[in-house]
């Protein structure tokens, strides 16, 4: 194999670059980036960049020889064993899709995708400066937390009745509805935008979430997935060409743990699954990209972690109690085995997070009565 084209230059790009590499690819590696700034990380962007604490946000790329880097080089069209640029036509051995999502928009309001949204939107929130913020998922509420720190008068308007009401049930999204208030966050549930100058706002952002940014690939034969063009890959990330694969925000992976096909848009999948698609790519092993889900957000000054996959037959436990300062919330289901962990939620307790992440993946039971005592160690509430 001669050349392996990425596009993408997120972090699943970087992490398929380095992975190569790492692989002994010695190949030629081009990415394609459809952004003018070298790949970064987008976690800081709401939790330091917005604050204008501007920390290093991007990946060190010296360690992956060779990289032929492409800014500003969006692909527009796959072939078979192609990609198309404004520049023309380049052939390559294996093609590598990590574009990621955009934000979805609203005319006239910004959003956080980027660090140059990231950028121009810190230069709007300052003391006093009257903040709409439409949308309280992951985004809307990160975006609202960082506003109200920087003194601004934040109102943010959610069409559902809690917030977080796409990723969580709704009385676990309202746990968070008082850290807007004692923010000083005018929070509005189930209030619908539709004229955003009527907001009379000095900056409205929309946190309406993202979409795999696939737009490019309809023609190409690729199969997509119709909810929100996804890139339909299988357990080993072989999207539906040969020598084509993909990973990050905008596939969609067959996974064999939960016996369904998963989008999980968040940062640790873009840093796990590269390696694994890459491994597939140069016929190096034929492991599946199989992981517990796990994800985190920062807000309000606290910290929220997620692992696992919310089945529609668990049932919700409450481990300690939820009026507490710290929790976790699991989510249990009985099998013939016993009960088994099958998500957990945990505001403040990361011991309890990396515990149950860890059990979860090694397929261990628990005790539920022992789970729910929030002194006992997770692991101590393990029967296997
Ligand atoms: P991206 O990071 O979106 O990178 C894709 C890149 O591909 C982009 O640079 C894009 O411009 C480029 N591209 C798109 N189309 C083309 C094309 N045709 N040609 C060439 N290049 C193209 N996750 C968490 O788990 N916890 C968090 O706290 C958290 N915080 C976040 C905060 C913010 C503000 C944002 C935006 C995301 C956050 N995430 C968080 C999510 C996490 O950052 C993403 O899941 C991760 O960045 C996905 O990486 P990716 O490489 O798949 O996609």
């Amino acid at each position: 194999m001669q050349r392996i084209i990425i596009v993408g230059g997120g972090l699943a790009g970087f992490e398929a670059a380095r992975a190569l590499r790492q692989q002994q690819f010695d190949g030629e590696i081009i990415m394609l980036a459809a952004e003018s700034e070298p790949p970064y990380d987008r976690p800081p962007l709401s939790k330091g960049v917005l604050l204008g604490r501007e920390p290093s946000v991007h990946f060190d790329l010296s360690s992956i020889t060779g990289l032929d880097l492409r800014l500003d080089q969006p692909a527009r069209r796959l072939g078979p064993g192609e990609i198309e640029t404004d520049d023309g036509v380049m052939a390559a051995d294996g093609i590598f899709l990590a574009v990621g999502a955009d934000a979805i928009s609203l005319p006239g309001a910004a959003t956080l995708r980027t660090h140059d949204d990231a950028q121009q939107l810190f230069q709007l929130l300052y003391p006093g400066a009257v903040v709409a913020v439409i949308g309280a998922g992951w985004i809307g509420a990160e975006v609202a937390s960082a506003a109200a720190e920087a003194g601004c008068m934040v109102t943010v308007y959610e069409a559902m009745d809690s917030p977080l009401a796409t990723a969580l049930p709704t009385d676990l999204g309202l746990l968070t509805a008082p850290w807007y208030e004692q923010a000083g966050v005018d929070l509005r549930l189930g209030e619908r935008v539709d004229d955003i100058a009527a907001l009379g706002a000095d900056v409205v952002v929309a946190g309406l979430g993202a979409r795999p940014a696939t737009g490019w690939l309809r023609d190409s034969g690729l199969d997509l997935q119709q909810r929100d063009g996804a890139v339909v890959v299988d357990e080993y990330l072989r999207a539906s060409l040969p020598m084509v694969v993909a990973a990050g925000d905008c596939a969609a992976w067959w996974s064999t743990r939960y016996q369904r096909r998963l989008r999980v848009e968040h940062w640790d999948t873009a840093l796990h699954a590269p390696a694994v698609a890459v491994a597939g790519l140069l016929a190096k092993t034929d492991e599946p990209y199989d992981p517990v889900p796990y994800f985190w957000s920062d807000q309000f000054g606290h910290n929220l972690q997620f692992a696992g996959y919310r089945a529609d037959d668990a049932r919700i436990v409450v481990r300690g109690s939820t009026n507490e300062a710290t929790w976790a919330v699991g989510w249990v289901r009985d099998t013939p085995q016993g009960c088994e962990l099958a998500a957990i939620l945990t505001l403040d307790r990361p011991r309890d997070l990396t515990q149950a992440r860890r059990a979860m993946t090694a397929g261990s039971l628990i005790d539920v009565e022992r789970f729910v005592d929030a002194d006992t160690p997770v692991k101590s509430a393990l029967v296997s």
